[in-house]
């Protein structure tokens, strides 16, 4: 029989490391790994590109209803436009947080990514998979770290433009995250039924492992239910 596909969510604040769980996890399972930030933040840049104003909830849901999305190969396209490196810089760290406070855009979005993982087979990750895009996902997975540990990730990750050393992260860091936790649509919180992994000083291998004996153990269940 073949094994059921999963929909695995992985959520958590910036910094605690889902990137690189969701991506390895996808790569063990041959799962498609599907990054929902990528998304808020290509939508961001266009945007800005248009010279939209970023809180105009018409206007920047109207971009993301219209756009095509490519996020294979680890590569980010908006509109053909390969967006991977100009998205990971601090001034598309704001803009994404703002484009997502908007409903209309979540609501684009989150159609999108509905029909990405709908049958099965993915690791998404972001901040409200588990509770807003797939509320019914098999695996849920909530990454948090200690504040101090998540801006020295930030600030050593080769593929994110910081600027400013480890104290300017960290508080760039804090002011994202107070947004993703504050704002009336779909706020970033804990699943009622996620796992809650604290990554503090569990390199990347371990959390990886946790996450697959979770899955494993999903994946079980299923085969002997439907035997
Ligand atoms: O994960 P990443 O840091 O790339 O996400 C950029 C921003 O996009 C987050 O700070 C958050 O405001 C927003 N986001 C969101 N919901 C998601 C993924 C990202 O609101 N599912």
């Amino acid at each position: 029989m073949t094994p059921r596909r999963l929909i695995i969510a992985i959520d958590g604040p910036s910094g605690a490391g889902k990137g690189t769980v969701a991506r390895e996890v996808a790569r063990r399972l041959r799962y498609r790994h599907v990054d929902t930030g990528a998304m808020y933040r290509a939508v961001g840049w266009k945007a800005l590109r248009e010279g939209l104003d970023l809180d105009d909830e018409r206007d920047v849901s109207a971009l993301a209803s219209r756009a095509t999305f490519d996020l294979e190969g680890g590569h980010v396209r908006i509109d053909g436009h390969d967006v991977s490196q100009a998205i990971r810089t601090p001034e598309m760290d704001r803009a994404a947080t703002r484009v997502a406070r908007l409903p209309a855009v979540r609501e684009a979005l989150v159609r999108r990514q509905r029909e990405m993982g709908e049958q099965g087979g993915v690791v998404m990750e972001g901040r409200d998979i588990g509770t807003v895009v797939f509320p019914e996902a098999d695996v849920k997975i909530y990454l948090d770290a200690a504040p101090e540990e998540r801006a020295r990730r930030r600030a050593a990750d080769p593929a994110h433009a910081n600027g400013g050393g480890v104290a300017e992260v960290a508080s760039a860091l804090a002011a994202g995250d107070e947004l993703d936790r504050t704002r009336a649509a779909s706020p970033l919180k804990v699943a009622a039924d996620a796992v809650r992994i604290d990554t503090t000083g569990v390199d990347i291998d371990g959390v990886v492992a946790q996450v697959m004996a979770i899955v494993e153990e999903r994946g079980r269940t299923y085969s002997s239910r439907s035997r």
